[in-house]
């Protein structure tokens, strides 16, 4: 069955997050319920497909619990960048899972993969959807971290700002932690922190 947002019901709802669900710990299933909640809110408040901020929110993390041979495999099968075999599952589940997604979820909506992909590093260029999911995976109800009030805040008042707020704090969270840093994180920070 083909999902978009077109087609999007309440039983088709019923049935991604069933799908989904059955992907991964009832912790993380939690996290990505709180997801849907807030990208449908951001949706709303900025004006963009709330069906597609569901789909894309329910999908994000759909591959994050498989294996690296898994990721391994699909980089090699759609002769994606080898670069990304440099990395791992943080990098993966996004980039990756978006081709998971749509193989096995029938997600084919573009604007939807998209916002997968770049959900953990963000990117340059961010369509309102991008942005959207990107800040509400950082700031749904069950996250709690030192900033996250202001992070929220920043949500609901200021999207572009949200996404900078985020950025920063992710990168001093892996410069701190002596993280590598993939290229399109510097991107998204160079873009969204940098003051011009
Ligand atoms: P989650 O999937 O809901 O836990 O959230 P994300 O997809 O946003 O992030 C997954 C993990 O990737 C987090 O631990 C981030 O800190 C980490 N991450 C984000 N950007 C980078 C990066 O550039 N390099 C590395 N190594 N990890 C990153
Ligand atoms: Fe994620
Ligand atoms: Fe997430």
């Amino acid at each position: 069955m083909k999902i978009s947002s077109e087609n999007y019901t309440p039983a088709i709802r019923e049935q991604l997050m069933q799908q989904v669900q059955m992907q991964m710990s009832e912790k993380r299933f939690r996290h990505v319920l709180g997801v849907e909640e807030m990208a449908v809110a951001l949706a709303k408040k900025y004006g963009c497909c709330p069906n597609k901020a569901s789909i894309a929110a329910l999908a994000h993390d759909y591959a994050k619990e498989r294996s690296d041979d898994a990721f391994i495999f699909m980089i090699k099968k759609l002769k994606m960048d080898p670069d990304l075999l440099n990395w791992d599952n943080a990098i993966w589940h996004g980039i990756v899972g978006a081709e998971f997604v749509r193989q096995e979820l029938g997600i084919e909506d573009e604007e939807i993969l998209q916002a997968i992909r770049v959900h953990t590093t963000g990117a340059a260029k961010m369509s309102l959807l991008d942005q959207v999911i990107y800040v509400a995976d950082y700031v749904e109800p069950n996250r709690d971290f030192p900033g996250v009030q202001e992070a929220r805040q920043l949500a609901l008042t200021n999207l572009a700002a949200a996404v900078a707020y985020e950025t920063k704090h992710t990168l001093q969270f892996l410069l701190k932690k002596e993280l590598p840093i993939y290229p399109k994180t510097i991107e998204t920070y160079n873009q969204w922190v940098v003051k011009k």
